[in-house]
């Protein structure tokens, strides 16, 4: 039997192999929680704190212990609960394996509790557990990612570099979640602030500041179904396109994916009105029923697989060049992009 440490240094090694991937489960976690304002605050570009705080429901004193224990997720109670997986959560072992490889502190405090309870763990191993005040909701500090696994230290980049993915996972989560606002904090500057966005007009601006103004004033906002499939999302104008297929965000059931599928049917939707070595740019949301996808695929659930994979790359094709067909004329890539 593996040591509980040592088993989840190995499922770190899976979950968690940098700041970005850190702080994708933790903001995974507190929309799970049902968050309506999340703050990241960084220090070294998360290479020497990365902490998420948010207002979501907040874990009861007694499950806190529990939380940071292998498999012990709250969201999920047997196999059949895998066929409907509504939470982006399932498998109970991002917490531990994290406290497994930094230093970690987590703050909680549900509503109806008086104060929070904070428990410190290092590399593993409990050092305190405490009440202390906040406002409810859920703090989950780390410190060190790493401190004790030098091997896979020396894998991390600068702290510049290591932003910019922090920074990437941050944009990818705010278009999947417009409702909630998000703020990124590195030492005293504020980097990014995204104001819950309710309305279209504020929407449209959250997307501006994610991929740029000029995507705005040069991409149709559009809406499409065929069933119990649909698109909606924003098309980048034909003459609005790029070199390398780099700007194209897809989500799918609200989560954001990659497949190599959907990046191939929105470039079969152009191809008649883009330049071969031209790749346009897009923000779509697929939604589909969730059986007809399996996202287990891999522990960081970027990657899914389609029942019918050729079914929903005919409907996406068909579906985004009907939008721009009749906008676009051949033209020449701009100049710059
Ligand atoms: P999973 O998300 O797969 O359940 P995690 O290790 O990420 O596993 O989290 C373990 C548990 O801790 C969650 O199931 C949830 O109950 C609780 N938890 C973690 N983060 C938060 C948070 N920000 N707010 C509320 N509960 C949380
Ligand atoms: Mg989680």
């Amino acid at each position: 039997m593996l040591e509980a440490t040592v088993a989840n240094q190995i499922a770190a090694g899976e979950v968690v192999e940098r700041p970005a991937s850190v702080l994708k489960e933790l903001l995974e976690n507190s929309l799970d929680a049902d968050a309506q304002h999340l703050r990241i605050r960084l220090e070294e570009g998360g290479l020497s704190l990365l902490a998420v705080e948010d207002d979501g429901i907040g874990i009861p004193a007694e499950e806190l212990p529990l939380a940071l224990e292998r498999h012990a997720t709250s969201k999920l109670r047997c196999a059949e609960d895998l066929q409907r997986i509504a939470s982006f959560g399932f498998r109970g072992e991002a917490l531990p394996a994290i406290a497994s490889v930094a230093r970690l502190r987590i703050q909680s405090r549900p509503a109806e509790a008086g104060a929070a309870v904070q428990i410190e763990v290092e590399g593993g191993r409990v050092l305190s557990s405490q009440v202390c005040p906040r406002a409810p909701g859920t703090t989950v500090e780390v410190r060190d990612l790493f401190f004790n696994v030098p091997a896979r230290r020396k894998f991390l980049r600068s702290p510049t570099t290591e932003l910019g993915r922090m920074q990437k996972v941050l944009r990818q989560t705010a278009l999947a979640h417009f409702a909630v606002g998000f703020e990124l904090i590195q030492g005293s500057r504020i980097l990014a602030h995204y104001a819950p966005a309710a309305s279209e007009a504020a929407q449209d601006a959250r997307v501006g500041e994610i991929l740029g103004t000029d995507f705005l004033a040069n991409s149709l906002r559009f809406a499409e179904e065929d069933g119990e499939l649909r698109i909606r999302g924003w098309l980048g104008l034909p003459t609005y396109n790029r070199p390398r297929a780099d700007e194209q965000h897809f989500f799918v059931n609200g989560r954001p994916v990659r497949d190599s599928a959907l990046n191939h049917a929105l470039r079969a939707a152009y191809a008649d009105v883009l330049y071969q070595d031209r790749h346009p740019v897009a923000v779509l949301y697929l939604s589909m029923p969730p059986h007809w996808v399996d996202v287990n695929v891999h522990p960081a659930k970027t990657e899914l697989r389609f029942a019918d994979s050729r079914r929903i790359h005919d409907f996406l094709r068909h579906a985004i060049r009907s939008v721009i067909a009749h906008e676009a004329k051949p033209s020449r890539p701009l100049a710059g992009a």
